[in-house]
């Protein structure tokens, strides 16, 4: 209509008001039904092309007025009209082909390209398994997709929801030599190699065989390399747990020896003849105080391999990060004897954690604050919340420890070289509280500087996040 509306306005246009020669109506009719023919295809531009000639007859040739087709002039402007629309459309018809074809392609490499993205995120296998529906869902526009696996016959969902029989799916998955479509469901074969893996179901996906066979072939690659990363994974934990121990024994006897000696050496000399009276005190409370320090090395030993060992069981909860530093305050409380203690909190800030297990932490970094700066000096304990987490800070203007050593504190047993002559300690207790701090997925790190003191800044997930 709008096609005829245009051929009547040019032929009106030049028949009332423009009177132009019949050689530039002919060419202005023959732009026209190229415009058509490009836009249009061929059907309406040989319509048209027909409605031009009789238009062109009738209003310009002379006679004017009259429709005489004898002449060979009208049968020369049909004839290129009609070559004209053919022509043109067909152009126009193989342009539009390509460039389709070429956004199809487009599209589904771009399918492909954000699938791999996507299943190179997931972190693991069930975290993947779970994600691969949703995300061919996703990218292929499809109602539901549903990817089976041979092995446990194992069914991942997503979209809307249907039944599925499961022996067929695994009969299909052997037997499909390729991606099959049947009525509105595509069935993709999963496998590495010739080995088949499973079968990957969609229903109502605008993607090309050609495609679904590929998002099959990365779905199996994507698999195989969780697979293996996970085994890398617990290869090296295996190994990395073997090689804990060994050091946890080499260190133990190490350490024990020390006092041990000690305490062999005094019970010596006190079986000895003639010792005096005040040598006997001395050496008598050496063995007081080393069988003392004894005792804490096996139970922090002990407290490490539970922890290495994950035979700690912990009970998180939501709890008062205030509420946890005043117990770890009162578990140390000579420490406020020997050091002003300021305590900057904000009220009501919650903390996922075990408050028994984690006060530990708090504990022993005030502790060390308390030990490793001179008395009087004063300690700072505050607390910063974040977007997920909540920063504790524990501050002292002590000794502090060199830039060399502040990776090494976190070790089993190691206790930093020239300062801590005359200072009690194990080495045990920052490598206890990393474990702690880990098991609940947060970070210890350390700040600081010789002579002016150290920062432990834990962080540790904040509650009342995601209705906790
Ligand atoms: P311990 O205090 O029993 O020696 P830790 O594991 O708690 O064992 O600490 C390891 C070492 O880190 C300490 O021996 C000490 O050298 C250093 N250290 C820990 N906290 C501080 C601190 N606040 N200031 C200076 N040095 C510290």
């Amino acid at each position: 209509m709008l096609a005829f509306g245009a051929l009547a306005g040019i032929v009106l246009v030049y028949h009332r008001w423009l009177h132009v020669n019949v050689t530039t109506v002919a060419l202005t009719l023959l732009l026209f039904i190229l415009l058509l023919a490009a836009e249009w295809g061929l059907r309406y531009a040989v319509v048209v092309s027909v409605a031009a000639t009789l238009c062109y007859n009738y209003f310009f040739l002379p006679p004017i007025g009259t429709l005489t087709i004898s002449d060979p002039q009208n049968w020369l402007a049909l004839l290129a009209f009609l070559a004209t629309a053919i022509i043109a459309s067909r152009l126009s018809e193989r342009a539009r082909h390509q460039a389709s074809d070429a956004r199809s392609r487009q599209r589904e490499l771009e399918v492909l390209f954000r699938l791999s993205r996507e299943f190179l995120q997931s972190e693991n296998l069930a975290s993947l398994l779970d994600s691969i529906p949703a995300a061919v869902v996703n990218v292929s526009a499809a109602q539901s997709g549903i990817l089976y696996l041979l092995e446990g016959h194992r069914l991942f969902r997503a979209g809307y929801v249907f039944d599925v029989d499961v022996p067929l799916l695994s009969h299909l998955a052997y037997s499909l030599p390729g991606v099959r479509e049947e009525a509105s469901e595509m069935q993709v074969p999963i496998r590495t190699g010739v080995r088949p893996k499973g079968l990957l179901l969609l229903r109502g996906a605008t993607l090309s065989t050609k495609t679904a066979d590929a998002v099959g072939s990365l779905i199996s690659l994507s698999i195989e390399r969780a697979q293996a990363l996970e085994s890398i994974a617990r290869d090296e934990a295996a190994r990395e747990s073997e090689r804990l121990r060994t050091l946890m024994i080499d260190s133990i006897t190490h350490e024990l020896r020390t006092p041990l000696t000690s305490i062999k050496g005094a019970a010596t000399a006190l079986l000895g003849e003639s010792v005096k009276a005040e040598d006997a005190r001395e050496l008598l409370s050496i063995i007081d105080e080393e069988s003392d320090r004894l005792n804490r090395l096996v139970s922090e030993a002990v407290e490490m391999a539970q922890l290495d060992a994950r035979q700690v069981q912990m009970h998180f909860t939501t709890v008062e990060l205030s509420a946890l530093v005043e117990q770890a305050r009162e578990a140390c409380a000579w420490v406020q004897e020997q050091h002003p203690l300021h305590i900057d909190i904000p009220a009501h800030l919650s903390i996922r954690a075990d408050p028994a297990v984690f006060q530990k932490v708090i504990a022993n970094l005030l502790e060390n604050a308390a030990k490793y700066s001179s008395a009087g000096s004063p300690i700072t304990i505050t607390a910063q919340a974040e977007e997920k987490e909540v920063a504790i800070r524990v501050a002292d203007q002590g000794i502090g420890i060199d830039p060399s050593e502040q990776s090494l504190i976190f070790d089993r047993f190691y206790r930093a070289r020239s300062r801590t002559e005359g200072i009690s300690g194990t080495g045990m207790g920052l490598a206890i509280s990393r474990a702690i701090v880990e098991a609940h997925r947060g970070s210890i790190h350390l700040t600081s500087q010789p002579g002016q003191g150290s920062v432990f800044t834990v962080f540790v997930s904040r509650a009342g996040l995601n209705g906790d």
